[in-house]
């Protein structure tokens, strides 16, 4: 039997939506289209990048523009109730981003961070095969040790 009320339903299936477009399935399958091949979710590797490239010796973090602070984007907007909460969250979260930069560079890897976005709003199809291919060439040329990608 079918327990779920039609609108529980739907924001069920809204969050499955979201999470399957998410920034990082988004990246991850569109790289991965282009024919390359990584790990994910590697205890290994601190920090929990996004997507671990270990012959190319790279690693790339795709940071949500809200829950990441992303200065002067569109996409955050520094919420008006819970001000010390959110500051605090967000402080944490830029800082872990600098640890984890530092860290793999400290180990000659080389990092990429790639916003939200840098992929989200209009044209998104088109800004998605524009980052691939702009990871792509970075992969492939051993580009700078640092590349961020935003919108
Ligand atoms: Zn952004």
């Amino acid at each position: 039997m079918d327990t779920l009320s039609p609108a529980s339903r739907h924001l069920n299936m809204s969050r499955i939506r979201s999470r399957d477009t998410s920034p990082e399935r988004t990246i991850r399958r569109a790289l991965f289209k282009a024919g390359f091949r990584y790990r994910i979710c590697d205890k290994r590797y601190p920090g929990k990048p996004d997507l671990i490239f270990p012959r190319y010796y790279a690693v790339i973090f795709i940071n949500g523009c809200f829950w990441h602070a992303h200065e002067g984007c569109q996409y955050f907007r520094f919420p008006k109730s819970n001000q010390a909460f959110w500051q605090k969250k967000f402080s944490r979260n830029r800082e872990r981003d600098a640890e984890n930069l530092k860290y793999y560079q400290d180990q000659c890897w080389r990092v990429c961070f790639v916003w939200e976005c840098a992929i989200r709003g209009k044209n998104s199809r088109r800004k998605i095969d524009e980052v691939t291919e702009q990871i792509s060439r970075w992969l492939e040329e051993a580009g700078e040790p640092f590349l961020e990608i935003r919108g």
